[in-house]
């Protein structure tokens, strides 16, 4: 009795993390797909997700962008949901797939005590999000093989990662569930002839590639400049080049497959950290942790670490920024084929207001 007791709300409990919550759609959405329709193979599994469209009436270039590919870096998320909710498109067209891995969205890392949820603050009250995993859910692919061989290289990896979504590209047909859907997304980005890629990211602190640009080859001059821009405006950002022999990743192989420009984008995750305190749902948004100003005297991280922390909206502000830059250098250098996004913040809005301010 007393295990059924405390077993009916763990139940209730693990399968509530399979609910995806709202996302309100703005003004300036004028449709919404799935992913399956560019790939029967992923109808009616946890890898299927929304793809939101945001078009102008005047035509022009096509940028998609990706939040959750990996659901435990959420400002990556929260990025991709601020667009849905408030861009408008004056030329071109915006492709946002806010959970691009869904089925990581599901569940949570074991012994990583990470928060099923965390709240933001709106003034019509909270909203809530999931934090999710890094992988697939193993409810969805299991098991994990010894090695993992990333097709088609042959680039041998740890097993776990067969589950990564940013180690799958350009994905197969007839392969896991996670190589389902990234050619689910190769394949959406093929008929629906996106110009360009960005995929959003966070990492932890000691990780070397932070507040960064990563930019395949064909987008390093679109990259470099962008950069340049940000600097200028005080948000240091790096360029870094994506590697030639590391495969899998979604600005590799967009760049190698389809011939496009792609670009990753890096902000800072406190909770990702390995110095990490507690980790509460409130150290989503605050970023602040103490442990980790402690690991910045000493130098172990690879970013400045100011003893307010990094909240969720600088990281959204950057991330925002960034994509805004990208895009307003694409059309700077394409004329003929411009994008041009409206009513998204500036990143100092964003400090200023937060993130809630800018969410339905
Ligand atoms: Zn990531």
């Amino acid at each position: 009795m007393v295990s059924l007791a405390l077993a009916l709300p763990a139940a209730r409990s693990f399968l509530a993390m399979r609910e995806p919550e709202n996302i309100v759609p703005g003004e300036g959405v004028t449709r919404i797909g799935s992913l399956s329709d560019y790939f029967e193979g992923i109808k009616g599994t946890r890898g299927d997700t929304e793809v939101y469209f945001l078009e102008a009436e005047r035509p022009g270039a096509t940028i998609l962008v990706l939040g959750g590919t990996h659901p435990n870096e959420p400002a990556a998320f929260i990025s991709a949901v601020c667009l849905i909710e408030i861009a408008r498109l004056a030329q071109g067209r915006l492709i946002v797939i806010p959970r691009a891995n869904n089925s990581g969205f599901t569940h949570d890392d074991p012994q990583e005590g990470t928060p099923q949820y965390f709240t933001i603050p709106t003034a019509r009250g909270e909203r809530r999000f999931r934090y999710g995993s890094r992988c697939t859910n193993p409810v969805d692919q299991w098991p994990d093989p010894e090695v993992y061989l990333h097709y088609p290289s042959r680039q041998q990896l740890s097993g776990m990662e067969t589950r990564n979504l940013n180690r799958a590209y350009p994905g197969r047909p007839n392969g896991t569930l996670t190589e389902k859907v990234a050619y689910a997304i190769t394949e959406m980005m093929r008929q629906e002839a996106v110009n360009l890629g960005i995929d959003l990211h966070e990492a932890s602190l000691e990780y070397p590639v932070i507040n960064a640009l990563v930019a395949h080859p064909l987008a390093s001059d679109l990259a470099g400049e962008a950069v340049l821009y940000l600097q200028m405006e005080g948000l240091d950002y790096s360029l870094e080049p994506s590697p030639d022999n590391f495969r899998g990743l979604s600005h590799r192989e967009w760049g190698d497959h389809l011939h496009i420009p792609a670009i990753l984008m890096e902000t800072a995750n406190v909770v990702q950290g390995r110095y990490r305190g507690r980790t509460t749902p409130d150290l989503v948004l605050t970023g602040k942790d103490p442990f980790h100003y402690e690991a910045a005297q000493h130098s172990l991280l690879e970013v400045p670490y100011p003893e307010e922390g990094i909240p969720l909206r600088e990281r959204v502000g950057r991330h925002i920024q960034g994509i805004r830059k990208i895009a307003e250098v694409w059309s700077a250098n394409n004329p003929d084929n411009m994008i041009i996004i409206e009513n998204v913040p500036e990143y100092d809005d964003m400090m200023d207001r937060g993130v809630g301010a800018f969410l339905h």
